[in-house]
């Protein structure tokens, strides 16, 4: 219902919709449209109501609404198909049981909070009211080789995304974290699920610090939000549209092949290029200049004039002087 008064309402954006259409087109009593009107103000919507000439929509709300989104998209695959939850355990859980149900590949589930967001290696992400916490569902044709290159093509994505709609220098920190002056916005983690000489089915687990504040994530993670970047909160139904146009786009262009376009547009974004950091394995430390990225997204990096790879499995990345 409320998704059919609002698409009435935007039929006719500068103009008012009288209740009297609304409740004769919907079949609902003038009292009812009035109680759904309240509960989409309620919602952040911004419903203008005259005497004797009705409502008219000023304003869509800046969190996650599901009409907004359909309304804004437009993608060919991604986000036909949107699941939006108040809260969730954990956005890449929900769409395990998604996948065995049948979902289709482009399917996105959102969350307003999770109670129990997870990082790589079961680390915990923290996931309060606010943010951007979702995962998109892909089928895409690809080799698990390339597929695994999608959490890449996320990563251009998102920092794309964020430097077009607020301008600031987004960047991307190997292997999966968004990062701004060293402190992490974003972070993604990419799963494969299910039988891969089968359905290919991939998750990508997007987690965005969009409007929180500094205080709502634990003082000790080097971390940073949207809001406190920009200075002011962010419309997230635009961000996810950005970032969902983005990585359509992405995954099209890595679908024809173009594995070296997507190692150039990772690099750059690529946080700290050039500079001596420490890599982490299984308790061994490497130091060395990060030198790149190979084209199956390995870490490139100098270690006495050799060149040495990391794959992103078990390894953390440090900085030593402070880029990242
Ligand atoms: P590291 O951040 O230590 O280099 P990583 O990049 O591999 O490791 P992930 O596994 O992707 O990290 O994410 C988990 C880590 O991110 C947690 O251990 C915590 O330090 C940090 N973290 C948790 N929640 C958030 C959040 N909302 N924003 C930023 N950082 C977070």
């Amino acid at each position: 219902m409320r998704s059919e008064i609002l698409n009435l309402l935007a039929c006719q954006p500068e103009k008012y919709v009288s209740g009297e259409a609304i409740s004769q087109t919907l079949n609902i009593t003038r009292a009812a449209v009035w109680k759904q009107i309240q509960s989409l103000r309620e919602s952040g919507y911004e419903i203008e109501a005259q005497t004797k000439k009705g409502y008219r929509l000023v304003k869509t709300p800046l969190s996650l609404e599901e009409w907004v989104l359909k309304q804004g998209l437009k993608t060919q695959k991604l986000g036909r198909k949107i699941f939006c939850f108040d809260e969730l355990s954990s956005t890449n859980g929900i769409a395990k049981t998604l996948i065995q149900q049948g979902v289709e590949g482009g399917a996105v589930i959102l969350a307003r909070r999770q109670t129990a967001g997870r990082g790589r290696m079961q680390r915990v992400w923290e996931s309060p009211e606010g943010g951007i916490w979702m995962t998109v569902i892909l089928k895409p044709q690809l080799s698990l080789a390339d597929a695994a290159k999608l959490t890449l093509s996320t990563g251009v994505a998102l920092a794309h995304a964020c430097r077009e709609l607020y301008g600031f220098e987004a960047q991307m920190k190997w292997p999966n974290d968004l990062v701004y002056q060293g402190k992490k916005i974003a972070g993604i983690l990419g799963e494969v699920v299910g039988e891969w000489n089968t359905v290919q089915t991939l998750i990508l687990g997007v987690g965005i610090n969009a409007n929180l504040d500094r205080k709502d994530l634990s003082p000790n993670i080097p971390a940073t939000t949207l809001k406190q970047i920009v200075g002011h909160p962010v419309n997230l139904n635009d961000l996810v549209i950005a970032f969902l146009e983005a990585l359509e786009s992405e995954v099209e262009s890595l679908e024809k092949g173009d594995i070296e376009g997507l190692r150039e547009r990772w690099l750059a974004y690529a946080a700290g290029l050039g500079t001596e950091v420490q890599v982490e394995r299984a308790g061994q430390v490497f130091k060395g200049i990060f030198q790149g990225i190979s084209t199956n997204g390995e870490l490139v990096l100098e270690v006495n004039h050799w060149e040495q790879l990391f794959s992103s499995g078990d390894v953390r990345l440090r900085s030593l002087d402070g880029y990242i």
